[in-house]
Parts: structure tokens; C-alpha cells; sequence
């Protein structure tokens, strides 16, 4: 068996744009493709503005200096994330500061959140595990109650909803990856969208994005040269990678609906075992969520089983991988004075959770042969 973690799609058309995109001849950022993308995004995300950046990471650096955090700040995210998430908010001498896991959906647990508020927390930073999340609007109302900014790291849930509103609009910005690993890829890749009404945020954004310059203007005509205007970076992606994105968000319903069939496989084939107390649960999408298939995972009893068990599948030829470290059990979670037994759920989620391979362009069989092999390595370890 070769059934990798994740495997490339392409739809077929990202030549034919890179080709358009080249002959165009500005391959630099803001080229023929970047608005197009914008649009597009734009449409899938009602009440922002859009603007692509250079990757996930790059949008929550963005965000977090447009939400002006300030040495000392406290911003609450979970610690079952990407260090991109923390990064950004120390990149400004903010402090990050780690809340515990839903267990049912490994997105911020917010009666542990509201323990964490306190006189200097600036911010709140919900993560979109698996493109599901934790009740937006209870969220959004503690941020409004306590007076807190909500900025969204939607890397991995362009297309999910809450209540039917996208994730990446319910706080005041939202941020996505294209990352060759995401269900839509750039290879590398971002954007963030500020809810309207915006006119300040955007423009700021406009100029960071620039380097500091008010390019942005300059290109739609407004000036007749363009200058350094304030704090910036280089956060504007090549046109040739907008053009393989398009070619990938064209096709992006598809994309789902495929992977969509793939996840429902497997919680059909997954379930029993939960039943019968072969682990401890699987990838859910709660109420009032609508999910854009990210990932499907399982949980383990323990994390010396899900190593046996992963060991057991890799052999096989089974790409089955871990996910996050917990940020407070790594080496920096540790500077920053955190034991691992301080988030219980997350550090479970570190131990024993189990990422089974999901692509958009796998096949039922190869989910089925998944399953199965997942099956017998449990009976396996349980002799049952
Ligand atoms: C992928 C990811 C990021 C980083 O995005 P990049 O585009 O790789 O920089 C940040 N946060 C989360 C939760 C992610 O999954």
C-alpha cells in the first residue's frame, strides 16, 4: 500500500494561468491575478475586505500589528496550534498566553478562556482546528462584554461555517494559509480579511503589505509616485502563485464536496470502534457548524497505543502522522513557565491523537483500506 498523509491536487488549469501570469509580465505582487483571487475571496467572505499576503503566518503578523498589541499585551489562543500563532503576537513583546481545548472539537474551551482575562488581555485568538470551531458567537460576545479584539486564525478553514457566517468574518480579521498542505494551495500563501467597516484597518494593511510604501495608491491611480508612508513589511505574493490559487479556488466546491465524501467515509467506518471502546473519539463536526473537511483524525486511550498503532500503519504504507506539539509543552511553552498537566485536554490531544490520511483526490477504496488496517491494529493491541 503507498496511501500518503497528503497528496497534490491540481485542477488542471494553474499552467495555463502561470503561462497567463508570465506573459503578462508582472510577476511581482498585484499582478492580473491578485484581484481576481481577492474578488473571489471577497464573495466567499461577505462583510470584509480581502488582501493576499505571502502566508498564513505573514496574516496573523499582520493582524496582530493592526490590532496594535504593545509589549505586555496578553492575548488568550489555544496551545493546540501552530507556533505561527504565538509568534506573531511575541514578534510584538505581547504575551501569549494559553487556554485549554473542547474535547469534542479541540478549539478553544471559552469558560477556560474567561478564567484567563484579565486587566492586560488585549485580544482573543480562536483557532479553526480542523476547519470546525468553538461557538463564534458566545465568543464573539465575551470579546464585545470585556472589550477584547477577536482576530481568527482561519488557516485551515477557508469554506467552514458557524451558523452559516464564514469563519475568517465573525471577528475583526480573520486569517488564511494556501500552504501546500491546505485544502487550497499557492504552495506558499495567505490572506486576511478585516470586516467592513474598515476604511482604517484596510489602508494600514494596504501600506504594511507594501513595505511601508502606499504603493497601493500609486497603482490605482491615486498618486503619481509612491513613498515610505509607515511601518511596513514585504507581505505581497507573486503574482505567478495568485495564478496557480485561482486555478485552485475556482474548483474550490469541489474540492470539498470530494473531501467531504472521504471524511464521511471514514466516521461511518470509524464509529464502531469508538462504540466498542477501541479509542476514545474521532474527528466531529458539532451543531451548527459546516465544516470544509480539513483533516479527519482519531484519539487514542494513550499515547504509547497511538504510537504502536502509527508505527503498525507506517509499516503498511500508511501515512498516518501526529499533529501539534502543544505549544505550552514545547521547549518555548516551558520558557514561558508552562508544566504540560496545565491544559489536560490539550496535552491528551498531543499524546494520542492520530491524523488518518485525507486528500481531495483519494478514493473510497483507498479510505476502506485505511479503516481496515486501522481496525486490525486495534484488535491487534486490545487482542480482541
Ligand atoms: C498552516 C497554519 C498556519 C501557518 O500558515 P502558513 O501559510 O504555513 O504560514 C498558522 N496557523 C495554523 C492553525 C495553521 O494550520
Amino acid at each position: 500500500m503507498n496511501i500518503p498523509y497528503n497528496k497534490l491536487y491540481l485542477t488542471g488549469k494553474e499552467l495555463l494561468y502561470i503561462k497567463e501570469a508570465l506573459e503578462d509580465g508582472n510577476i511581482a505582487g498585484d499582478g492580473v491575478f491578485d484581484p481576481r483571487v481577492c474578488d473571489f475571496l471577497e464573495r466567499r467572505l461577505p462583510g470584509t475586505s480581502v488582501r493576499s499576503v505571502t502566508s498564513g503566518t505573514h496574516a496573523l503578523e499582520l493582524a496582530v500589528a493592526l490590532a496594535q498589541i504593545q509589549p505586555g499585551d496578553e492575548v488568550i489562543m489555544p496551545s493546540y496550534t501552530f507556533p505561527s500563532t504565538a509568534n506573531a503576537v511575541m514578534l510584538r513583546g505581547g504575551i501569549p498566553v494559553f487556554c485549554d481545548v473542547d474535547e469534542e472539537t479541540l478549539c478553544m474551551d471559552l469558560e477556560d478562556v474567561e478564567k484567563r482575562i484579565t486587566g492586560k488581555t488585549k485580544m482573543l485568538m480562536p483557532v479553526h482546528y480542523g476547519g470546525v470551531c468553538c461557538p463564534m458567537d458566545r465568543l464573539v460576545d465575551l470579546a464585545r462584554d470585556r472589550g477584547l479584539v477577536v482576530v481568527e486564525d482561519a488557516a485551515q478553514a477557508l469554506g467552514s461555517t458557524y451558523k452559516e457566517k464564514p469563519l475568517g468574518t465573525w471577528g475583526e480579521m480573520g486569517c488564511f494559509s494556501f500552504h501546500g498542505t491546505k485544502n487550497l494551495v499557492s504552495g506558499e500563501g495567505g490572506a486576511i480579511s478585516i470586516r467592513k467597516p474598515n476604511e482604517d484597518l484596510l489602508e494600514k494593511a494596504e501600506i504594511y503589505r507594501q513595505k511601508g510604501t502606499n504603493r497601493i495608491q500609486f497603482i490605482k491611480g491615486e498618486v503619481s509616485q509612491y513613498t515610505w508612508v509607515g511601518e511596513g513589511s514585504s507581505y505581497a505574493p507573486s503574482d505567478l502563485l495568485m495564478a496557480v490559487l485561482y486555478a485552485q479556488l475556482e474548483e474550490m466546491d469541489q474540492i470539498h464536496k470530494r473531501r467531504s465524501s472521504i471524511y464521511h467515509g471514514y466516521q461511518q467506518q470509524i464509529r464502531p470502534m469508538v462504540e466498542r471502546g477501541l479509542l476514545r473519539g474521532m474527528s466531529t463536526i458539532p451543531n451548527n457548524v459546516t465544516s470544509n473537511y480539513h483533516n479527519f483524525y482519531v484519539l487514542f486511550h494513550d499515547g504509547s497505543t497511538r504510537d504502536r498503532v502509527r508505527q503498525r500503519l507506517q509499516e503498511q504504507g500508511i501515512g498516518a502522522v501526529i499533529h501539534f506539539v502543544p505549544l505550552h509543552v514545547s521547549p518555548m511553552g516551558a520558557k514561558l513557565g508552562y508544566a504540560p498537566e496545565d491544559l489536560p485536554i490539550t496535552k491528551m490531544a498531543g499524546d494520542c491523537l492520530l491524523r488518518l490520511p485525507l486528500y481531495t483526490a483519494m478514493t473510497m477504496e483507498e479510505m476502506m483500506q485505511v479503516s481496515k488496517a486501522l481496525l486490525e491494529a486495534l484488535e491487534h493491541e486490545y487482542d480482541r
